[in-house]
């Protein structure tokens, strides 16, 4: 029986252990850096693509202890006016949720636990074992060594494992790129989310770009576009400063609003560095990279969970019929198919995240196109949503999965 050890347990590695149990065959274990890995950061946004994935791992419909609600849509402001708004769902589909991360990832982990999966957390891996040129093993920051038969690296977008095996990432540039990411809570918090009526708002205004949704688990999340080149002037440096910033760009009615934000309400910001790649080749003998270890991914339009838990049933699929064996080869075989079967969804996604973002940054760089296109919202909204619209099918759905 083929012994697999997943390295990281976000919504990659929790998924694979939970599919990998379930097919009952090889034994499954995870080891996560983390004293707690539920607590990082990890957005909320779940596209119909990332649902299905929850459905082929047998956890969608969620149970109540996983807070979860569907997006009433999107919204755009530009220049202090609303541009568009579209309702979800699109289609006969399910709509976009917001699910609350860390209590999808215990449901993920306990489902996997009781089903047989080991869990070890607070346990960093620092090495790659070899014999005879492939990996055999981990080496754990406390010198324990653990064989086996497949490694597969679901350790994030920095991935030490990535590096160890050798198996280079195609960087994009997005150099000096961060989210700066603020959680608002209190009465004016709870008024500006009976505004928001369930959509997610993006709003570009003035050389800023930002983002502002109500949490599933209450509150609100506010994502602060940061670029290195300062040409909208530095991030403001008080709660109250910032409180002013959001409300220069923001519609009348929701500026008002921000406005009477308290300044104990506003916690953060959380400074989160953008990192976007691809790696052309996710196994080496002996490993596997899933997730943001093959591929981070940028936070727009929300695809890194979705595509996360995406890869994971893919995997499982291929490795099914091979872990009755610890036949090398055979596993090898199996894992290297997994790349062929998600590049594909991966490049098409990173091509679509490209065009929303250079769309995104001419506006925000060309203070004229924003005052002529806010100036004609009434008219050129529905056109732009209309477009928009059209261009969402692959952010939303992903490929048919095999
Ligand atoms: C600001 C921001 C907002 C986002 N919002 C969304 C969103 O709304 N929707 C969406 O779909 N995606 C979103 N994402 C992306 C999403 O968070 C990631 O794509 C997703 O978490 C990737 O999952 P993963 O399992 O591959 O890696 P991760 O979630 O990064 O998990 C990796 C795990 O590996 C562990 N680890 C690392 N190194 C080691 C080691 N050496 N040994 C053992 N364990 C290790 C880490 O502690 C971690 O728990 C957002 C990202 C950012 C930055």
């Amino acid at each position: 029986m083929a012994r697999i050890l997943i390295v990281g347990a976000g919504p990659a590695g929790a998924g694979l252990a939970l599919a990998l149990v379930r097919q009952g065959q090889g034994q499954v274990e995870l080891v996560e850096a983390a004293p707690d890995a539920l607590g990082r950061f990890r957005g909320e946004g779940l596209m119909p693509s990332g649902l299905e994935a929850l459905e082929r791992l047998g956890v969608w419909p969620l149970p109540p202890s996983v807070p979860h609600r569907p997006l009433a849509g999107w919204s755009f402001a530009l220049e202090g006016r609303p541009l568009f708004a579209v309702d979800e769902p699109f289609d006969a589909g399910p709509a976009c949720h917001l699910v609350d991360q860390p209590a999808l990832l215990r449901h993920l982990l306990e489902q996997a636990q009781a089903a047989g999966c080991r869990l070890q957390l607070g346990a960093a891996v620092v090495g790659l074992l070899r014999q005879r040129g492939r990996v055999s093993g981990v080496e754990l920051a406390d010198g324990r060594r653990l064989a086996a038969d497949l490694v597969v690296a679901c350790d994030g977008r920095s991935s030490t494992l990535r590096r160890l095996a050798s198996l280079p990432l195609e960087e994009e540039e997005e150099a000096g790129l961060r989210v700066l990411w603020f959680r608002l809570s209190g009465p004016a918090a709870g008024v500006i989310a009976a505004e928001l009526g369930g959509r997610f708002l993006t709003v570009i205004g003035g050389g800023d770009s930002w983002a502002l949704f109500a949490s599933a688990r209450g509150g609100l999340q506010l994502g602060w576009l940061d670029r290195a080149d300062g040409d909208a002037g530095a991030p403001p440096a008080t709660p109250g400063a910032w409180r002013e910033r959001w409300a220069s760009a923001a519609p009348s009615a929701l500026a008002s609003l921000l406005r009477e934000l308290e300044e104990p309400a506003i916690e953060g910001p959380l400074r989160l560095a953008v990192k976007v790649g691809l790696a052309p080749r996710w196994q080496a003998p002996g490993v596997l990279l899933l997730g943001d270890a093959a591929h981070p991914l940028s936070p727009l339009r929300a695809q890194g969970l979705n595509m996360a838990l995406r890869d994971a049933v893919v995997a499982a699929e291929r490795l099914r019929p091979v872990l009755a064996t610890s036949e090398a080869a055979a596993i090898d075989a199996a894992a290297a198919s997994v790349t062929a079967l998600r590049l594909p969804e991966l490049q098409a996604v990173q091509r679509d995240q490209r065009r929303e973002a250079a769309r995104a940054e001419r506006l925000r760089r060309e203070g004229w196109l924003r005052v002529l296109l806010s100036a004609l919202a009434p008219w050129a909204g529905p056109v732009i949503a209309h477009r928009w619209v059209r261009e969402q099918d692959r952010l939303r759905q992903g490929f048919p999965l095999p």
